[in-house]
Order: C-alpha cells, then sequence, then structure tokens
C-alpha cells in the first residue's frame, strides 16, 4: 500500500483556494489553525450564537455565518457533528454552494451512506485524520502531524493540471498529516471499518469488558479501588505496550505468569459467540441499519443534545461504581491527567 509523505503533495493547491471550515469543535478548531498556520486561507462557519464563535475569533480566524461564508467557498470542510451535516447541507449549503466548489468531510458517515446527496459538478472528498481532534492539532505544533486517510468519491475537477486527490494531499499537508503518513482508502471503506472498530473493539468492546471484570471483583467481595486500578487503569499500561511493538512485545513485557494465564483465559472471554456478534454488528453496519438507527434516536432530541437511547446510557454510564470510584482515585493522580480532562473533572 503505498503511503504518502510530504514530498507527495504540493502546499501550493490548497493556498490558492478559499476554504471554509464547517464547525469549530474537536476537529474543526484543529483543522483551521492547523491550515492558517500553514498559511491557507480559511474561513470558520458556524451558526448564529454558536458557542464556539468567541474561540475561533480569539484565535484570530476568520468568523462567519455558514451562509455567509459558502458563496465564496472552493472548498467546503464539513465539521460539524455527523448527525446534523444533513441539515446544515442543505439548509445552508447547497443553495449557496459555487459549482464547482469541493465538499470535504473527516469521517465518509453522510456520503456513504447517501444522506447527503451532492451535485455532479461537486467534487466529493476526504481528509480523516486518525486520531482525536486535539492531538491534531497538539502534534501539528510541536512539528508533526497525525496519520490521515485521504478517499475520492467524486472527482469532477476537468481542465486543470490537478486532480481532486491532489487537493485530498495537498489539504492533508496543510493539516500535518502527510508529515506522519497519508493512506489512500475509499468512503465505503473507512465508514465501514471506522463503524466497526469504534463498536465492536475500541469503545464499546473496550468499556464493556473493563465493566464486567470490575462487577466481577466486586460482586466476588474484592474492592473497587483494587479492582479499578485492575480492570481499568492498567488498561493503558497495556495498550501502550501492544501499540509500540505488537502483541508478543506485550507479552515479552510481563511476567510468564500473566503470559500463560492470556493464552488460558482469553479465548474464554473472546469466544466464537463473541465473533459471531461481531459479524451482525458489521452486518448491521454494511446494511446502513446502524446510521438509521442512530439518527432516528437524534431525531427525537429537541435540542439535538442526544436522543433517549443517547440520554439513558449516558446517564447509567455516569452512575455505575466504577465512575464515582475512579473519578474519587483519579483526583489523587493529577499527573496522570491533560489539564483539560482535571478541570473538566473538577467541575
Ligand atoms: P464536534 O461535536 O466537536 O463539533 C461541534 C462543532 O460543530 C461546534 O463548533 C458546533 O458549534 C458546530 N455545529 C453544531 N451544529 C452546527 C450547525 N447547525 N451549524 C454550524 N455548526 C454547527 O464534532 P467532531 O469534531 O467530533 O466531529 C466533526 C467531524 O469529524 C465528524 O464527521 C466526525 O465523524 C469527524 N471525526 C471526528 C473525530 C474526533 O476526534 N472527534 C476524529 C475523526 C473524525 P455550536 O457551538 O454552534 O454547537
Ligand atoms: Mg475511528
Amino acid at each position: 500500500m503505498k503511503i504518502y509523505y510530504d514530498d507527495d503533495a504540493n502546499i501550493e493547491l490548497i493556498k490558492n483556494l478559499n476554504v471554509t471550515i464547517v464547525g469549530y469543535g474537536s476537529q474543526g478548531h484543529a483543522h483551521a489553525n492547523n491550515l492558517k498556520d500553514s498559511g491557507v486561507n480559511v474561513t470558520v462557519a458556524l451558526r448564529n450564537g454558536s458557542s464556539s464563535w468567541d474561540k475561533a475569533i480569539d484565535a484570530d480566524l476568520n468568523v462567519m455565518t455558514v451562509e455567509e461564508s459558502i458563496p465564496n467557498a472552493d472548498l467546503v470542510m464539513m465539521l460539524a457533528p455527523d448527525e446534523f451535516q444533513k441539515g446544515i447541507f442543505e439548509k445552508s449549503i447547497k443553495p449557496n454552494l459555487k459549482k464547482d466548489a469541493i465538499l470535504a468531510f473527516a469521517h465518509g458517515f453522510n456520503i456513504h451512506f447517501k444522506k447527503i446527496i451532492t451535485e455532479e459538478t461537486n467534487s466529493v472528498i476526504m481528509i480523516a485524520p486518525k486520531g482525536p481532534g486535539h492531538t491534531v492539532r497538539s502534534t501539528y505544533k510541536k512539528g508533526g502531524g497525525v496519520p490521515s486517510l485521504i478517499a475520492i468519491y467524486h472527482d469532477s475537477i476537468h481542465g486543470k493540471e490537478y486532480s481532486a486527490k491532489d487537493i485530498a494531499l495537498s489539504y492533508a499537508k496543510a493539516n500535518g498529516g502527510t508529515r506522519a503518513g497519508v493512506l489512500e482508502t475509499s468512503f465505503k471503506e473507512e465508514t465501514e471499518t471506522d463503524l466497526f472498530g469504534e463498536q465492536a473493539v475500541l469503545c464499546g468492546g473496550m468499556t464493556a469488558l473493563i465493566k464486567a471484570g470490575f462487577e466481577t471483583l466486586v460482586e466476588a467481595g474484592y474492592s473497587p479501588e483494587m479492582a479499578y486500578f485492575e480492570c481499568l487503569h492498567e488498561t493503558k499500561l497495556i495498550t501502550d505496550l501492544i501499540q509500540e511493538g505488537g502483541i508478543a512485545n506485550m507479552h515479552y513485557s510481563i511476567s510468564n505468569t500473566a503470559e500463560y494465564g492470556d493464552y488460558l483465559s482469553g479465548p474464554k472471554i473472546i469466544t466464537d459467540e463473541t465473533k459471531g456478534a461481531m459479524k451482525e454488528i458489521l452486518n448491521n453496519i454494511q446494511s446502513g441499519d446502524f446510521a438509521n438507527e442512530f439518527l432516528d434516536d437524534c431525531r427525537q432530541s429537541n435540542d439535538g443534545s442526544g436522543g433517549p437511547f443517547m440520554k439513558i446510557n449516558r446517564q447509567s454510564t455516569q452512575d455505575h461504581q466504577i465512575e464515582k470510584v475512579g473519578k474519587e482515585l483519579r483526583s489523587k493522580m493529577k499527573f496522570l491527567n491533560s489539564e483539560k480532562l482535571v478541570d473538566k473533572e473538577k467541575n
């Protein structure tokens, strides 16, 4: 697989375009500031009364409403939450969009599941950093970058010496991505693997495993503090070893006792039945059913703060004993956390 680095991308292409970034949240603030620091002409587009407006002004960025900014935009990067993108696109972008403007995304959800339908004359591309927004910004500031994916859904650039892919690479370079490496994928592959990864392994699978382990120890009479350290705190230490050098590297670092126990008990936890469940999760994503269920839940929220399924589960997570004991223990280990997290936990 070809990996693109700085030398494979021409930053002048994106510098010649007016770039509008819709949203100034996790990804939006990172892309907007990185592109501006790379010399790109950036406008941040928000709704009237947006809570992010003053933050973008304070960062010395150009800020306008979405409707005002779009007529002048050559490239529009959609960095509002996935569940609002269709509404924003139909109401504020589509009626004001240049015929040949390029639409860009950091996740393929709305394009792949055909929630947003674009005109033939507009190119549709993706530049997706594989990391949270605050890392996209902090690594850029240190002279690095976050590995990123690019994908081309539709290239309608004609009669120019560059293609939509060249623009995607140029954007990725301005955002720091080509410093770390950029891989080309498709909207389908990015969307389906991203949703599967977060549901089955990284977020859904991981938190279910942690909670079940914690509950098992506490129900057997062990102290919640011990259970917290064993089942939650140490996950980072182990996943760091796995990320640095693979699974065998982690096995090399842990004791022989732990390694033996890993081989003995891992397959009892993740069984053929678990893999069957993973296949069902993947089918539910591929069919588009997951996307529809998520959007239906969002639609039932009157203030955009999450539907009934989201709210019930958010609350029960907050109420779980592991969160209460964890908050207490983490408050005594401030060195572990970023300043932002400590502030958040104080509030
Ligand atoms: P956030 O929830 O952090 O973005 C919120 C921003 O969108 C705020 O500035 C908010 O402003 C603005 N917004 C909300 N509604 C509107 C609206 N109607 N009109 C204009 N602006 C609006 O989003 P993320 O950064 O998490 O996600 C953005 C995209 O990036 C998604 O496609 C996501 O899948 C993708 N992505 C996210 C990653 C991450 O690290 N979070 C990682 C990789 C991809 P307001 O103050 O008005 O609410
Ligand atoms: Mg992901």
